[in-house]
C-alpha cells in the first residue's frame, strides 16, 4: 500500500472508531455506570462526614463516662471523711453540701449521657445505612459491567480489528506525515484528510483554478489544500481530460 492510500484508509479508520466508541459510549449500561460512578462518589462524601461525626459524638461519650467515675470516686472520697468521725459541726456541713454538689453533677451527666447515646444510636444507623448503600452501588456496578461486556463483545471486537489495522497503517505512514495528521485532526473534527482525483477536492469541494490545479498534479502526493488546509492526497489524474 502507498503512503497515501495508508493516509486515506488511517482517516477512514479513526472516524470509524470514532463512531463504535460513541456508540458504545451511549449503550445504556454506560449511562447506569456513569450514573453509579457518580453516586458513589457522593456517597464517599456523606460517609466520610458521617463517620467524622461518629466519632465526635463517641469522644463526647467518652468524656462524659470519664466525668462520671472522677465525680464518683470524688463521692466516696467524701463519703469515707463522714465515716471518719469528722470534728465540728461546720465541717460536717461542709461535706454534706459537697455531696448535694456532686449529686446534682451526677445528675446532669445522667441525662446528657442519654442524650448522647440516642446520638451516637442515630450516627452509628446513619453509618450502616450509607455503607450498605455503597454495597448495592458496587453489586449495581458489577452486574452493569458484565451486562455491558457481554452485549458489546462483537463492538468491541470491531474496536480492537480496526486498532489493529490501524498500528500496521501508522507503520506505513512517515512521522513527519502522521505529525501533520495528528494536527489536521483536532483542527477539522476527524475530517482531517481529503483527496483529488479531479478538480475538485473531495471534502471542501472548491474547484480549483487551472493553474493551482496544474501546480498540484505536478507537486507531491501528499500536500496541503489550498483552501480549506486539509491534507490534500492527490491522486494520479488524467489533467488533459479536465482542463483542455
Ligand atoms: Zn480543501
Amino acid at each position: 500500500m502507498t503512503q497515501e492510500s495508508s493516509l486515506l484508509r488511517l482517516q477512514e479508520v479513526d472516524l470509524q472508531l470514532i463512531r463504535l466508541r460513541s456508540t458504545l459510549a451511549a449503550m445504556p449500561q454506560q449511562k447506569k455506570l456513569r450514573a453509579i460512578a457518580l453516586a458513589k462518589k457522593k456517597l464517599a462524601t456523606q460517609i466520610k462526614q458521617i463517620v467524622g461525626q461518629r466519632k465526635d459524638v463517641e469522644m463526647e461519650l467518652e468524656d462524659n463516662e470519664g466525668e462520671h467515675e472522677r465525680l464518683l470516686a470524688a463521692t466516696q472520697r467524701v463519703h469515707e471523711e463522714v465515716n471518719e468521725r469528722v470534728q465540728g459541726y461546720r465541717r460536717i456541713q461542709d461535706l454534706e453540701a459537697q455531696l448535694t454538689s456532686l449529686a446534682k453533677r451526677q445528675e446532669k451527666l445522667e441525662f446528657n449521657h442519654i442524650d448522647i447515646a440516642e446520638r451516637l444510636e442515630r450516627a452509628q444507623k446513619a453509618e450502616k445505612n450509607a455503607r450498605e448503600l455503597g454495597a448495592k452501588l458496587l453489586a449495581e456496578e458489577k452486574a452493569q459491567q458484565e451486562s455491558y461486556e457481554s452485549e458489546s463483545a462483537e463492538l468491541q471486537a470491531q474496536v480492537n480489528g480496526l486498532l489493529t489495522e490501524r498500528a500496521s497503517l501508522v507503520a506505513d505512514i512517515s512521522e513527519e506525515v502522521m505529525s501533520r495528521y495528528d494536527v489536521a485532526v483536532k483542527r477539522f473534527g476527524g475530517l482531517a484528510v481529503e483527496s483529488l482525483s479531479s478538480n475538485v477536492p473531495s471534502t471542501c469541494r472548491v474547484k480549483l483554478q487551472p493553474a493551482i490545479f496544474q501546480k498540484l498534479v505536478r507537486g507531491p502526493r501528499i500536500t496541503e489544500c489550498p483552501y480549506c488546509h486539509r491534507i490534500l492526497v492527490v491522486r494520479d489524474i488524467g489533467t488533459e481530460d479536465i482542463y483542455e
